[in-house]
Parts: structure tokens; C-alpha cells; sequence
């Protein structure tokens, strides 16, 4: 269960695989488009049948090999075991705004509990995923840090998430009829680029054109991270340009050696370098997410110094009132305060938006993620 190991503020495990005991069924989300295909001859299928797969899982969001009929019957139940093992389960929705915000609760086959929040807005619709169960970052503020980290996800439960969303989607569930999942941020538990492999092998699945993916913008994908620089190098390698988010909560390393204690391996300046270069090589700004704690982070100091770093950056401030915790004895900034910290960085001419607190009253909003049944009102 839960391990505080990974919450060594040295982390020399940030790379590592926490130790898995029985691995999830390997899943076709797993797979790229070749492996796909081998798996099929290995299985003794013609290899068009995994196109067929693919069709059925990301363009008809459809799972269950049983209902595929253009699948002969005899090759159903094989592609059912090998292709789609069933990895995660809805354990519980709670829903909130008339229904517009949903939280769900997923069962992974070793019992673990993750949660992925799906949110439909006038223009949009975004899913928040999970990448870890728990994770090892350990922030003071955020729930999710609060139980150390329990596995990485594999990218097969990282894309179920989104597949699910998709689904619940088109199927007209939510308020305001059918609609198009456009939006994936990896907001939800844990710690995107401390499981790199998996996060990309799932931000393939998401941005690939369909059949062989979802067919959702990069620049509609968003990855947020503490800021582990050699993670933001390596993605920019990837060539696939998602909007890439630092949670940064302040411009000083004194504090935020605290706050996002791997800044004991990545400063402040490190961090925003790395940021910059990717802006650069992708052409996109990036987000600045900074969690107002009142008399922690927000005073107006902090904000002439945040505005003074980055009023020559391609990137944009979201000022995330601070959501309440567990345990925490934070609160959020009072609103004087908030209004003040927007105006000094408006002042520098850096762009700045106020995050709205959707499924607080669900504990489904920033850093309140815990995945516990007993914590989820029903
Ligand atoms: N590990 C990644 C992604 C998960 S959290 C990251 O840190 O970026 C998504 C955002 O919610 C992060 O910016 C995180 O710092 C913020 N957050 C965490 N706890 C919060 C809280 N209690 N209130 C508001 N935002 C919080």
C-alpha cells in the first residue's frame, strides 16, 4: 500500500519504478501502432484486426470486444483477454453544478483507488486524469502528496480514464446532451513526468488522429509538473507540443523549497529555463500554476518579484485559490489579497487569470484528490 519512501525530499527515486507487485494486464493502450499489430500475428489474428481494435476503442470509445460485430464471434473472447483486460472500474460518481462537474472513483486491479474529474464548461469540455496513484512530491498543501506514493499508473489506466470520459461525453449523460471531450489535463494525483514512459505512451493514445488515437489536440493536452527539468527536457524532445504547466506557488527558492520540496533539486531558475526552452521549441506559452496560501505565498512582495521574473516570458499566471486540505491549517488568500497579487503582475504586463474552484464541494478541485472512499461523500 501507500509508501512515504518516494518522499525524500533528495528523490533519488523521481525516475524510478516504485516497486509493483502484480503488474496490471497488459492492455492495447499500451501499445503503439506497430506492437499493436504484432500482438495480433502473435495472437494468430490478421494484423487488420488491430485497426479494428483501435476503431472500436477510440473512435466508438467502446471496450467490450462481446458487442464488436465486426469481429467473427470465435476471435471476441481472445481479443477481450489480450487486447482489453478490464483495468479500471467505477467504483463511485459524485457529481456537483447540476450535474456539469463529475468526479469519479476508479477500482484499478490491484484494488488501488485513483480519481479522474470530468468538467463541461460553455465551450469546453476537460477531463483531469490521474498519471500515479498518490504521489511522492509530497507538497504540504496538496491532499494527494499527503499518503506518499502508492504506483505509477500504465498508460493502458491513464487512456481508460480519458476513454471513459470520452464515453460518458457522447453518451449524453451530462447536462446539455451530447457533446466532444476537448480538453485533458494531467491535474489529477500525482506527478506527470516521474512516469514519463507511460504519461507519453497515453499522450500518444490522446493526440493521435483516429482510428489509432482520440484525435484531441496537443495544444488541447495539458501535462503540469512540479517542474523536474530533465523530465520538461525530455518532452520536448517528443515533438508532440501539449501545453506544458510548472506549478511554481512562488518565485522564491527560500519558500518554495517548502512548498514543492524536489525544488531542493530544481531552483526556480533551473525550472523556468527549462519552461522557457520548451515554450520556445514548441512555440507555446506555457502556464505558470501558483496556489494562493494567505500569508504564505501571497504578499505583495512575491508578486512584484513573480512579475519582475517573468515579464519577458511567453507564459501566463493561473492563480489557483487555495483549495482546502486535510490536516492543513491553510486557507486561501483573502480576497483584498488576491485582488492586489492579480494587479502587481497585471502591472508587469504578464497575462493573468483566476482559476474558478469547480468540485470543491466534491473534494474534486486542485490538490484535493485522495481517492478514499470513506473522504467521498456520496
Ligand atoms: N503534480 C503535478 C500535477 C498535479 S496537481 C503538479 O504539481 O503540477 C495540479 C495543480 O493543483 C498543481 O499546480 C498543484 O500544485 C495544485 N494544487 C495542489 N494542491 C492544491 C490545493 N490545495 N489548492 C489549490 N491548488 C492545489
Amino acid at each position: 500500500m501507500s509508501t512515504r519512501e518516494n518522499s525524500n525530499p533528495e528523490l533519488k527515486l523521481v525516475f524510478d519504478e516504485p516497486k509493483q507487485k502484480v503488474r496490471p494486464p497488459q492492455h492495447f493502450a499500451d501499445l503503439d501502432v506497430e506492437e499493436r499489430k504484432q500482438l495480433a500475428i502473435d495472437l494468430g489474428l490478421p494484423a487488420f484486426r488491430a485497426k479494428q481494435a483501435a476503431t472500436h476503442f477510440f473512435t466508438h470509445y467502446n471496450d467490450e470486444p462481446e458487442t464488436w460485430s465486426d469481429i467473427p464471434k470465435e476471435m471476441r473472447q481472445l481479443m477481450a483477454e489480450k487486447f482489453m483486460p478490464r483495468l479500471i472500474t467505477l467504483v463511485k460518481s459524485v457529481t456537483t453544478d447540476s450535474g456539469k462537474t463529475r468526479k469519479d472513483l476508479w477500482r484499478l486491479h490491484d484494488g488501488v483507488l485513483v480519481e479522474s474529474v470530468l468538467m463541461r464548461y460553455t465551450d469546453r469540455t476537460t477531463v483531469c486524469i490521474s498519471s500515479q496513484a498518490g504521489c511522492g512530491m509530497n507538497c504540504p498543501f496538496c491532499a494527494t502528496g499527503q499518503g506518499g506514493l502508492t504506483r505509477n499508473l500504465t498508460a493502458g489506466e491513464i487512456t481508460a480514464q480519458v476513454v471513459a470520459a470520452a464515453r460518458v461525453c457522447a453518451s449524453g449523460e451530462l447536462p446539455g446532451g451530447p457533446t466532444r471531450l476537448s480538453n485533458v489535463v494531467f491535474m489529477g494525483m500525482g506527478e506527470p513526468l516521474a512516469n514519463y514512459k507511460s504519461v507519453i505512451r497515453s499522450v500518444r493514445n490522446i493526440v493521435s488522429p483516429q482510428p489509432e488515437g482520440l484525435g484531441i489536440g496537443a495544444r488541447s493536452v495539458t501535462v503540469s509538473t512540479v517542474g523536474l527539468v530533465n523530465g520538461i527536457e525530455k518532452l520536448m524532445g517528443e515533438d508532440i507540443p501539449v501545453t506544458l504547466a510548472v506549478s511554481l506557488h512562488t518565485p522564491d527558492d527560500e519558500l518554495r523549497d517548502s512548498l514543492v520540496p524536489i525544488n531542493s533539486r530544481f531552483k526556480v531558475r533551473e525550472v523556468l529555463a527549462a519552461a522557457d526552452a520548451y515554450a520556445e521549441k514548441t512555440g507555446r506559452r506555457y502556464s505558470i500554476e501558483y496556489a494562493l496560501i494567505r500569508d504564505i505565498n501571497d504578499q505583495a512582495w512575491r508578486s512584484d518579484l513573480l512579475g519582475r521574473l517573468l515579464k519577458n516570458r511567453n507564459a501566463h499566471v493561473n492563480l489557483i485559490p487555495l483549495n482546502p486540505t486535510p490536516g492543513s491549517k491553510w486557507t486561501a488568500s483573502r480576497p483584498e489579497d488576491e485582488k492586489e497579487f492579480v494587479r502587481i503582475l497585471e502591472g508587469y504586463r504578464v497575462p493573468v487569470t483566476v482559476r474558478d474552484t469547480r468540485g470543491r464541494e466534491i473534494d474534486g478541485a486542485c490538490g484535493q484528490l485522495a481517492a478514499s472512499e470513506i473522504a467521498s461523500p456520496s
